[in-house]
């Protein structure tokens, strides 16, 4: 199990190291990051917030549950869907970033290396544009920050 690392940490604001090989250590963090993830009882994870420099989410969503690597979004709706969420790196507060499309379309390699094309919206939608967000180094606050200017 690993330790969450909270948003002053500067591994937040690391952008993550794309996953070129897909080997047993890369399948090992996955599986203790899900792990980590079920105990904080959130509904997704990235590797930075656990201090791994690799650019990887797991979720536990309705749709999917499990590893993306390398995830990317190919297509987003310009529709917005509006939900308070929540951070396992930032406790006790929820935020709408009023950034979040309804509609997304995710490329990713799952722990097989088998590179995936998914479609997901509403909340499942919310949460994987929240983490793969977390691999750029941005956390849902900033977009608040942004807004106040
Ligand atoms: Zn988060």
């Amino acid at each position: 199990m690993y330790k969450i690392l909270d948003d002053k940490h500067p591994f937040l604001r690391v952008k993550t190291k794309l996953v070129k090989f897909i080997t047993d250590d890369i399948r090992d963090i996955c599986k203790n990051m899900q792990e980590t993830m079920l105990e904080a009882e959130g509904l997704g994870l990235a590797a930075n917030q656990v201090g791994i420099d690799a650019c990887i989410i797991v979720l536990e969503l309705d749709n999917f549950k499990g590893a993306m690597i390398n995830p990317r979004i190919l297509k987003k709706s310009d529709k917005i869907y509006h939900l308070e969420e929540g951070c396992l790196s930032i406790p006790g507060i929820n935020v709408d970033t009023n950034n979040r499309a309804k509609d997304i379309k995710v490329e990713f390699t799952d722990t097989e290396g088998v590179v995936k094309k998914l479609k997901f919206k509403g909340l499942d939608a919310v949460v994987i544009q929240h983490e793969i967000d977390h691999l750029l180094g941005i956390l849902m606050t900033d977009y608040l920050e942004e807004n106040n200017d």
